[in-house]
């Protein structure tokens, strides 16, 4: 069980830290065979508009590590479930996951600090790690304590939100936390700032154990996962 923490302190104090961004890596012969796919149920009064921005974020970060990424809205509230397939009938499988984003009193039930952004529990249903949690509020805060140092690279919540995704995601593949960057357990200044400008990418080794774990999920033959409808 891992949640990614955020706290003030480290916010305040950290800030000259160096920002690990890494270049596209593309492993060969993989860039066609390495997709992943997120079903999003959004509990949170999220725009169309920045639900849309923050997973374009998250598929270009996940691009440049060579995966490609469907994404599939459950629940939401925006007008783009009405142009897709209900998620009851996409079928499950060791590389589609849940997501869902949640407001405060959501992210009360679960056992992890109240500043953390996100959860993302190691085992999922047959052993494999699938459903992932984002809770909205946190990361509001954690946008506006930024703007509000009044620094003039502030990522919208869209985007960071985009970057918690693909964090929470990553842990579903085995990513560990990093010093720094994407993967940092709790982001001070410079990982914002960076994502205002950009993406914030994975590091090389981080891009190959996230493919390297969808190529082990993939090449395990007739898997059928029983998709969750949400928090559980
Ligand atoms: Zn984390």
């Amino acid at each position: 069980m891992r949640g990614f923490f955020r706290s003030g302190l480290i916010y305040s104090l950290m800030s000259m830290g160096s920002l690990i961004a890494s270049s596209p890596i593309v492993g060969a012969g993989q860039a066609e065979d390495l997709r992943l796919t997120v079903l999003t149920h959004s509990y949170v009064d999220l725009p169309a508009e920045a639900l849309s921005e923050a997973q374009q974020r998250a598929e270009k970060v996940f691009a440049l590590a060579g995966i490609e990424t469907e994404w599939i809205y459950c629940s939401a509230v925006n007008t783009q479930t009405q142009d897709q397939p209900p998620c009851s009938q996409v079928q499950g499988g060791p590389t589609v996951f849940s997501l869902s984003i949640v407001p405060r009193q959501m992210a009360q039930q679960y056992p992890v600090h109240t500043d953390t952004l996100g959860f993302a529990p190691l085992q999922g249903d047959k052993g494999f790690a699938l459903h992932a949690w984002v809770f909205f509020e946190r990361v509001k805060e954690l946008v506006n304590r930024h703007k509000a140092t009044g620094e003039e690279e502030a990522p919208s919540l869209a985007v960071v939100l985009g970057h918690v995704i693909v964090h929470e995601i990553a842990h579903l593949l085995g990513v560990d936390h990093a010093n720094g960057g994407l993967m940092k357990a709790g982001w001070a200044k410079n990982e914002l700032k960076q994502m205002a400008r950009t993406e914030v990418f994975f590091t090389p080794r981080q891009a190959e154990i996230v493919r390297q774990e969808l190529l082990r999920r993939l090449r395990i033959p007739n898997v059928s996962v029983e998709l969750s409808d949400g928090p559980r």
